[in-house]
Formats: structure tokens, C-alpha cells, sequence
């Protein structure tokens, strides 16, 4: 049969109403008595389930030990019982159709082998670490979510990570306490590297690159490999490589349970970057053995679309699709204790299933606010179902208040284009962005580009990301071609500092990529997807370099969280945002943040100044205290530890590249 066969049958009526299994429980159910093996695998003629002693056929004790018939108990729904305890047994699917016999791994294999060819009977009551339970009832309880964006390998790879040797690179990195940078800090606080150093920042998430099980790296191969890891193999089973043991199925599990709780008892939420938009190969991956076509888009003429611009795209307005993606997120927030997802092109997913997933997220964890965000654009044309829409940004209406996009628009009016190197933005030199950098405070709630979120809930504010060059390299790149970019130049500190200061002070949450705090350089890689760990990694020599950096983004963190008219992302809080002026490389506005609870400041000024020369303002009326300029961002808590801090008034100045935030008390 064709792919244009196929789709006739998948589009039809009949096929919709017979094949298509509402339900839950799929893959390897395991009990002490007996393993239940239930699969998907509607036009095959038979199915075996086969069982193994080890992962693959190249490690010690590798046999095969028994395989057995599935029976059709519904239209395309196989399922075999196998009595006794399985647990730690490997096990494939065996299809045959149209004569052709196909080895394949359950898609919702819970376990797996090393590099994820064949799935593992697991009791995951086995894989939990001690402590596990109370994990359970952790609940990230601030409303103002900050995220880190950091890779599992980059956080520890670097020798001055202070991570001991045999947890560099891994999920245990994220488990060692106390660990210090390679130079002697006098200053208290200063020094921590790891686990401390990211609770000393303030950060509320980390928000992980792919750690699901990707195909990119050989996981029992050399330790200087490296991936991002979009090429998803395995959508329910930790990436291997970042185990200490990627062979046995269960340590992975444990691992990634251990950094989860490691991050949750220094308060921080965890948010897995998922990638359900594609495959990392269509030919070789097990839906396409089971159901072939059918998980993946078609174009009208049946071939295989892609609008990933990786070989395929995932088919969301496919119900049986639909429902893995649901059930995905949902058994990583129930059975990883997962916070947070971030969407992988998510304009490749339609909005019903985005707003499915919100819906069942908040029934399966009413108390908790698991977050939803994503990337609302596509790689490439997309093929969607007609009476679907796809989760793009002009879409974002229709998306629940709840789910959230990356701005690309306040992005690139900070500090220029992703895609023209030396296109500057608003902080290092453009003029004509004063308006768009008051929409990009107020999250472009104007509807002043032709798109319009339905409240400030659903914009992320950032200006690096894995992708692209970072927010370093960048301002390099724009401010002189003769730059270096291990070169430690005030003018490109004052433009870091103040990209930060507005991202800081926009209404949408706050992202930023790990190490933008201390001036991050991959020496100008603008895709290191498959660069060396060297690139890549967080060099901890320089977060000690970078100190005040570090101090500055703390700084800001720090007074946003105390800043009531951040924690409230309705729509209605965009009328408490009144702008003075907005022209001459000047925004300046204030915020009406009385809200009638005690707030350290009832009224906020604040100013940006993108010009090279100082400018000189005049405050509103009455006695207002610094809470953060281009100097320092922490000024704040001088008078809120010691309530002496001598106040301003009439003009004030505003430093070259800066930005000023003042508040005062009505
Ligand atoms: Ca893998």
C-alpha cells in the first residue's frame, strides 16, 4: 500500500469509528504476577512480543528468551499476557504485513536498552529515590516564574564545575551539595558553582534541553560527544547518555528522579523541553512500523510532509497522535515530577491538542500550575488538517491564557534580528524601536503587529536561547567587527546589563539561557547543536570572571520578585502601564503597582536610555528611592533591610546604555 492509500483509509469515516482505541494503557503494564503487552499496530497481520535478556545483542549475557503471539482483542488493538515477574526483561514487537516481518521497540516503552532499540519491563516502584514520596507534594508556589534554559552536559562537562569527575555531564551533577568554582572567594555567596549556584540566583525553573531519549549520541560511547538532542527516539524514557549506566533500564529512571528532587529541594521547578513535532526518522521508527503514515503528516499526494525541516512532522490532529502527546506530558508530571514542557515548534502542533493538554494537565494537578509554553512558529511548510489550527503566534488567541510563546518580537527589538548577524536592536544601536520596546514591556497585549495574546500569561520575554548566537556573541558582533569575544569590555557589559534590565521589567515571564549571566561566549558558533561539550558547556572559570554580571541579573531577579504588578499577568494589568515618552532611543513609563497589600512601592518609574550619552529626566512628583540602574540592580535592598535609603527627587541622570527603575510609596 502507498502513503495516498493509507491516507484515504486514515481520512475515512469507517477507519475513525472501528481502528481508533480511546484509552490509557498501552505498552509493558507490569505487576509481579504477570505483564500485560498492549500495542497499537492496526493493519498488521501478526504481532509477536519478544523477550531478552539484556538491551542489545552486544553486551555480556545477551540471549533471547522466549517470544509469543498477540492476539487482536479489538480492531487493531494486540495485546499478550505473559505470566510470571518480568521485571528488568527487554522486550520488542515483532509486525508482520504484507509478507514482511519488522523488529521494532514499543513506543511507550517506560524502559529501555542502551541506545533505545529495544524497551524494558520496569517496576518504576523500584526506580524511586528515597524520599520520593514527599517529592510528590513539592509545589513551586511563586507566581513569577523565571527560567533558566540549560542543557544536562553543559551544566557540569567543565573542570572548574566543581561536579566530581563521575557525575560530570550527568543527571547526578544536579545532586552534589556545596560545590565551588576553582578561585578563592572573599565575597559571601560568591564562588558556588552547580546545584548552589542556581539557587543563589533566584532562577524558579530550569528549564532542560531534550533529556527524553534521543538518537544523536551513542549512549555506551565516548564522553566527548555531544548533541542538543532534537531527534527524538524514545518519548517516555530518559535519554541514556546522561546515566552513569546507560545499559540497565532502571538507572536512567532513578537518576533523572534524583536530579528532579535535587532541584525541587533547592525550590526549583523542573520544565523538559519536549519535541513530540517529529521523529528523528520516519523509515526507522517503530509508528511507522505500526501504523504506517498514520502518527506522521501527509501531503495530499500521501507522502510524508515536512514542515520540521528534519525529515517528518508528527500528525497532532490525529487522534491516536493526539492522545500519546497527552498521555506523554502527563505520565512525565506524574511519574518525574515534572513542573513545566516547552513545546518544540510547537506551530507544528494544532491549538486543540495544545488546550487538551492545558485541560488535562490542571484536572490531573489542580493545585499546581504545571507550565505550558512553546515556539510558535513552523521550520517549514505544514500541511494541517483543514479545521485545525496550528499553534503559531498569530494563532495565540485561540490558545488557552495559560500557554505561552517565545517573543521573537521582543527578541529581536532588543537586541536585533537572529537572522542578521550584525542587524543591531534597541540596546546596541537601532534607532525606531522605541515603540516596539513599549509593546514588548506591556507582552504586545496592543495587538500592534497584528497578532494579540489574550493576556500577558502567554508571552515569554527573552533574548538568548539555545538557538542563535548568544546574547554575548551577538553584542560583539554588533558593536565592532574587530571584537573578541573573550575580550572583557565595559561597553558590551553595559549593553548585557541593560538587555537584562529589560527583559526583567517586561510583563511576560522572564527566560534566559544558562550563562547569559556571565557573559556566555561560543565564540561566535551561532548553531553548536553538534559542537564540541567545550563550545557548548558553561565555563565556570568565566561565571567567576563575570561576578558583578552575575551580581546585576541576581539583582534583578531579586526586585522583580518583590514587585506585586509582576505576579499579575491579566489583562487588565497592562492599564496599570502609563509611558511618558518613547522616542530618541528613550522609553520611559510607570507602573501603578498599589495593589492594596502592603506593596514596598505603590508607584514604579522607570526608564531605559539605549543612547551613548547620559539623559537627563525628571521624576514625578515627590521622593522616590533607586531600586536599580546601570551600576547596580540590587540598590533595592538597601532600603529594604535598613529603611534609611536617602531618597530622589526633581531631575535625575540616566547613564549611557542603562536602564533605571525608581519606586516610591504614595
Ligand atoms: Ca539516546
Amino acid at each position: 500500500m502507498t502513503g495516498l492509500d493509507y491516507k484515504k483509509i486514515y481520512d475515512s469515516e469507517d477507519f475513525k469509528e472501528t481502528y481508533l482505541h480511546e484509552r490509557e494503557d498501552f505498552g509493558a503494564m507490569y505487576s509481579k504476577e504477570e505483564t500485560v503487552f498492549r500495542v497499537w499496530a492496526p493493519f498488521a497481520e501478526q504481532v509477536e512480543i519478544c523477550l531478552y535478556h539484556t538491551g542489545t545483542e552486544e553486551e555480556e549475557g545477551a540471549g533471547f528468551i522466549e517470544k509469543r503471539f498477540m492476539i487482536q482483542i479489538e480492531k487493531g488493538l494486540w495485546q499478550c499476557t505473559v505470566p510470571g515477574d518480568w521485571d528488568g526483561t527487554y522486550y520488542t514487537y515483532r509486525v508482520e504485513k504484507e509478507g514482511r516481518v519488522t523488529e521494532c521497540i514499543d513506543p511507550y516503552a517506560k524502559a529501555c536498552g542502551a541506545n533505545g532499540q529495544r524497551g524494558m519491563v520496569v517496576n518504576l516502584k523500584t526506580t524511586n529515590p528515597s524520599g520520593w514520596d514527599k517529592d510528590a507534594n513539592w509545589r513551586q508556589m511563586c507566581p513569577d516564574t523565571v527560567i533558566y534554559e540549560l542543557h544536562v552536559k553543559d551544566f557540569s562537562y567543565h573542570k572548574d564545575s566543581g561536579v566530581k569527575p563521575e557525575y560530570r555531564g550527568k543527571y547526578l551533577a544536579f545532586t552534589q551539595k556545596g560545590t565551588k568554582g576553582a578561585k578563592k572567594q572573599k565575597r559571601i555567596g560568591r564562588g558556588s558553582t552547580g546545584l548552589d549556584y542556581l539557587k543563589s540566583l533566584g532562577i524558579t525553573h530550569v528549564h532542560l534541553l531534550p533529556a527524553f531519549d534521543y538518537a544523536s549520541v551513542d549512549e555506551i560511547g565516548l564522553e566527548e560527544q555531544f548533541n542538543w538532542g532534537y531527534d527524538p527516539m524514545n518519548y517516555n524514557i530518559p535519554e541514556g547518555s546522561y546515566a552513569t549506566d546507560a545499559r540497565r533500564g532502571e538507572v536512567r529512571i532513578r537518576e533523572f528522579k534524583q536530579m528532579v528532587q535535587a532541584l525541587h529541594s533547592a525550590g526549583i521547578g523542573v520544565v523538559m523541553d519536549v519535541v513530540y513535532n517529529h521523529t528523528w526518522s520516519a523509515e526507522k521508527s517503530s509508528f511507522q512500523t505500526l501504523a504506517p503514515y498514520y502518527y506522521y503528516r501527509q501531503r495530499e499526494d500521501g507522502e510524508l510532509s515536512n514542515g520540521s525541516a528534519c525529515g517528518n512532522e508528527t500528525a497532532s490532529e490525529r487522534k491516536m497522535f493526539r492522545q500519546y502527546m497527552v498521555q506523554s506530558v502527563l505520565y512525565w508530571a506524574r511519574e518525574y515530577h515534572i513542573d513545566g514542557f516547552r513545546f518544540d515548534l510547537m506551530g507544528l502542533h494544532d491549538t486543540q491538542t495544545m488546550n487538551e493538554i492545558r485541560r488535562e494537565l490542571d484536572k490531573a494537578f489542580p493545585n499546581k500550575k504545571i507550565l505550558v509554553y512553546g515556539e510558535p512558529w513552523i521550520a517549514d511548510q505544514s500541511p494541517m488538517e483543514e479545521g485545525f489550527y496550528p499553534a503559531v503566534k498569530k494563532n495565540v488567541e485561540k490558545l488557552d491564557e495559560q500557554i505561552g510563546i517565545f517573543c521573537d518580537d521582543t527578541r529581536d527589538a532588543i537586541k536585533g534580528s537572529v537572522f542578521l548577524e550584525e542587524e543591531p536592536g534597541f540596546v546596541n544601536g537601532k534607532t525606531g524601536m522605541e515603540k516596539a520596546i513599549a509593546s514588548s514591556v506591556g507582552a504586545w497585549c496592543d495587538g500592534s503587529e497584528g497578532w494579540k495574546p489574550v493576556a500577558p500569561s502567554q508571552l515569554i520575554t527573552y533574548v538568548s536561547a539555545h538557538d542563535n548566537f548568544t546574547l554575548w556573541d551577538k553584542l560583539v558582533l554588533t558593536s565592532d567587527k574587530k571584537a573578541e569575544f573573550r575580550e572583557k569590555r565595559e561597553d558590551i557589559l553595559a549593553m548585557n546589563r541593560m538587555c537584562a534590565g529589560i527583559v526583567f521589567t517586561c510583563m511576560g515571564t522572564p527566560f534566559f539561557q544558562a550563562g547569559e549571566e556571565f557573559a556566555r561566549t561560543k565564540n561566535g558558533d551561532e548553531n553548536s547543536y553538534q559542537s564540541s561539550p567545550e563550545i557548548n558547556c558553561l565555563d565556570w572559570a568565566r561565571k567567576e570572571e563575570y561576578e558583578e554580571l552575575v551580581d546585576y541579573y541576581r539583582g534583578l531577579i531579586g526586585l522583580r520578585s518583590q514587585i506585586a504588578f509582576y505576579k499579575d499577568k491579566s489583562i487588565q494589568a497592562v492599564k496599570r502601564l502609563h509611558f511618558i515618552k518613547m522616542e530618541k532611543q528613550v522609553v520611559e513609563f510607570t507602573i501603578d503597582n498599589g495593589y492594596g497589600n502592603g506593596e514596598l512601592w505603590d508607584m514604579l518609574y522607570i526608564v531605559y536610555n539605549a543612547n551613548g550619552e547620559n539623559y537627563l529626566t525628571e521624576l514625578p512628583e515627590g521622593q522616590w528611592q533607586t531600586l536599580a540602574d546601570g551600576e547596580g540592580a540590587d540598590k533595592w535592598k538597601r532600603g529594604f533591610f535598613k529603611k534609611a535609603e536617602p531618597s530622589v527627587s526633581g531631575k535625575v541622570t540616566i547613564t549611557p546604555k542603562s536602564i533605571a527603575v525608581f519606586g516610591k510609596k504614595v
